[in-house]
């Protein structure tokens, strides 16, 4: 990994109007002002609840949605308003793993058809050239070629991941966004995978962006990670200072909850910090620290005030009142 930024976020917004009852429109705060950026060759991982808002800022980054606010800088150009060809371009340049390989992958196409389609969509390589591609990527990822002329319910989860990652590496992209890319796979398929996609980084110098409600898988893959809750990034820091250091209230309680194996040593189990109430709804979030409704170490300027994310030690960010950094 080196210091040279491939993605940069700046105050990305991304809101959707929805329909509430009585045929009510609201607005979804998904993603809320997400400033960070990401190196060449990392793996940055983003985690947090469930409706956090971490798959939406993957897509995104993508350009899947017309962003709302903010700009979104690839590889130093701005592609927050890119239309037509020039964001089929940058599709190219940057690819997407899904985390349920069964509901991304077309049942009616065999897997040779399935590894086509993105040489189809963007009008490369036919025939001979095509297939010998085709064969390049299963050998990549460890996909017999006999399975080419399989449909993907004759394959396990982790072929059918295989595949879904083939596809992603198809255009030889630079980023992929990895969306809980093993969280749907059996215990023992998942070390496999994510071997798998370390070692693909290593020959292809590829960057992702992992995403992940698991703070374990996050751990072994990350060179750094940002921590979202309700649309906005609330820590962000190289992985061993998350989870050597964890400065907000909330990362916290996620640290606490990794399950810790009984190796036998008398070293104390540190408590589980239990958050009450579920996620704010993010049509309706609090004012002040969108967190304040579940803190333990609520204030009363918390419930007025938003915090902003702050430097509190070299490369690492903090947005809470109780770390604020005084001129
Ligand atoms: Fe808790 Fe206040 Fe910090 Fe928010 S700003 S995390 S409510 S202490």
């Amino acid at each position: 990994m080196n210091n040279e930024v491939l993605l940069q976020a700046q105050d990305v917004k991304q809101h959707f109007t929805v329909k509430k009852e009585r045929g009510q429109k609201a607005t979804l705060y998904a993603v809320d002002g997400v400033t960070l950026s990401i190196y060449k060759g990392e793996t940055f991982g983003l985690v947090g609840e469930s409706g956090c808002g971490k798959s939406t800022l993957g897509k995104t980054f993508l350009r899947l949605y017309p962003l709302t606010g903010g700009k979104i800088i690839f590889d130093g150009k701005d592609i927050s308003r890119l239309r037509g060809r020039g964001l089929k371009e940058f599709r190219c340049k940057s690819q997407m793993i899904f985390q349920d390989p069964s509901s991304c992958l077309n049942p009616r196409r065999k897997i040779s058809e399935i590894l086509s389609e993105p040489f189809v969509i963007h009008g490369m390589l036919t025939g001979e050239e095509r297939r010998r591609r085709i064969l390049e990527l299963c050998d990549m990822v460890g996909l017999s070629s006999q399975y080419l002329e399989r449909y993907p319910h004759e394959m396990s989860g982790g072929q059918k991941q295989r595949v879904g990652i083939a596809r992603a590496l198809a255009l030889n992209p630079q980023m992929i966004i990895c969306d809980e890319p093993v969280s749907a796979l059996d215990v023992s398929i998942q070390a496999q995978v994510i071997n798998l996609l370390e070692d693909l980084q290593k020959q292809l110098s590829l960057t992702y962006l992992f995403i992940s409600h698991n703070l374990s898988v996050v751990k072994h893959c990350c060179q750094r990670i940002g921590v979202m809750y309700l649309g906005k990034i609330v820590e962000l820091a190289p992985a061993d200072r998350i989870y050597q250091d964890a400065r907000h209230p909330y990362t916290q309680a996620l640290i606490s909850a990794i399950p810790i194996i009984d190796d036998g040593s008398s070293e104390p189990v540190p408590p589980q910090i239990v958050l009450s109430g579920d996620l704010p709804s993010p049509t309706d979030p609090p004012v002040g620290c969108a967190f304040h409704t579940r803190c333990p170490h609520v204030m009363e300027r918390c419930r007025r005030e938003r915090p902003s994310l702050q430097e509190v030690e070299p490369e690492h960010f903090v947005s809470c009142f109780l770390y604020e950094q005084h001129p």
